[in-house]
């Protein structure tokens, strides 16, 4: 007899002082449930109501096995496709039914994506710093544990934080966090020359410019960070503004890393068909979970374009299952973002919510170990939620300000 789906449920928890959604499916077989992740952290309330209002009553009573045309279901359902709310619910209960599936099969996800290519993922990570020297310090304490790829921002992403609008903006411009570009673009290129000067080749390097520049500045951009040989330079253009890739690779052999905000195929394709970035670096909740990124992963494969997921602090610990379990099996792996917990006594980031709290929540989150992150060998995603820890860390709904970027004339950049 068919397994099915006999109840969906959403939790919100924020362990770390950032949103989380996470789904949790559970089935006609006592004591079988998968989780997956939903979090669109500045959105929560959203997802939540597509899963508890539409995706649960669409699915409860069907077959937990048919995960493709569940997926196809969901994506069809609503009519109208391909929205960041739309595809994170679907991404929590997708993520969830491939959680059932490695369970019912008794093996860890990455066994059914064909088995391991490598035993372990590498991540970079990220440092940023008050000054240079207090970026190195950092860019220090990664290196002492064994990172060999680390991000290096200075001040943020170019920008400081959300606060009054400073001098040389016009009277009267709102608050915002201000970023003029010709400063940023020449205050990167000095941070490179610095940090390759004090650590020579011994570690790759990457810098996020988060859409934060006009095009046309980011191709000078990607120029004149030639000589630093970045492993890659990530997010160089909006998503708007993906035809503008086609002119940073004539201009230059710094390769291009885009894709974080990316939802649909159609944004995808192009870039992936001609070559015109070097990494693809979707959200897996984004682009609507597992079964999505898989086809997309392979699709890169054929076009020699490597992966690099995204992944931040605002997704969750199943989502950060999710990409090392594709990882490990994907022949065009790249490298892992990772913001995952840190070993013992190592605190680099200033966290809202007690440190360890997010492991006390997500029990069985990937472990860091010099330079790579190694999944446990537990059946499916191999993390679970404890309810009860969750429900001691609420989600906050206020407006968020970090998306407020702005250029010194007042108005909005993409954040
Ligand atoms: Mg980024």
């Amino acid at each position: 007899m068919a397994v099915t789906i006999k109840d969906i449920r959403t939790i919100c928890t924020a362990p770390e002082g950032i949103n989380l959604l996470v789904v949790k499916v559970e089935t006609s077989e006592p004591g079988l449930y998968g989780l997956g992740c939903g979090t669109f952290a500045y959105r929560y309330l959203a997802v939540k109501t597509v899963v508890d209002e539409y995706l649960k009553p669409l699915l409860v009573g069907r077959d937990v096995s048919q995960i493709e045309e569940l997926w196809q279901l969901m994506n069809q359902n609503g009519y109208w496709r391909n929205g960041g709310i739309e595809n994170n619910a679907i991404s929590g209960v997708d993520m969830a039914l491939w959680d059932i599936k490695g369970k019912m099969a008794g093996m860890p996800l990455y066994q059914l994506f064909g088995g391991k290519v490598r035993e372990a993922v590498p991540v970079y990570r990220h440092a940023d710093g008050r000054d240079l020297q207090d970026l190195c310090d950092n860019i220090q304490k990664y290196v002492n544990i064994g990172v060999k790829t680390i991000r290096c921002q200075c001040g943020g992403y170019g920008g400081g934080t959300y606060s009054a609008a400073p001098a040389g903006t016009p009277a009267g411009a709102p608050k915002g966090v201000y970023l003029d570009a010709k400063t940023y673009i020449k205050n990167t290129v000095k941070m490179f020359d610095f940090v390759r000067g004090r650590f020579g080749d011994s570690i790759d390097l990457v810098h996020d410019v988060h859409e934060r520049i006009a095009p046309s500045d980011a191709v000078q951009l990607a120029r004149e960070l030639e000589p630093y040989h970045l492993k890659f330079l990530e997010d160089p253009v909006s998503i708007e503004q993906t035809q503008w890739l086609a002119r940073i690779r004539e201009a230059s052999s710094t390769p291009i890393a885009e894709g974080e905000l990316f939802n649909n195929p159609q944004e995808w394709q192009y870039p992936i068909a001609n070559r015109l970035i070097d990494y693809i670096r979707c959200h897996l909740s984004q682009i609507g979970g597992i079964t999505p990124a898989r086809k997309l992963q392979i699709f890169a494969e054929q076009f020699g374009v490597r992966t690099a997921w995204h992944g931040p602090g605002d997704m969750s610990p199943v989502a950060h299952a999710a990409n090392v379990h594709i990882d490990l099996a994907a022949q065009n792996f790249g490298v892992q973002e990772w913001s995952g917990i840190e070993p013992p006594n190592f605190v680099i980031q200033k966290l809202s919510g007690p440190h360890g709290a997010l492991l006390e929540v997500f029990p069985g989150l990937p472990e860091y170990k010099d330079g790579y992150v190694y999944p446990n060998d537990n059946p499916g995603l191999g993390v679970d939620i404890n309810e009860a820890e969750a429900i001691k860390y609420p989600c906050n709904p206020e407006v968020v300000t970090w998306t407020q970027t702005r250029k010194m004339d007042g108005s909005l950049q993409t954040p």
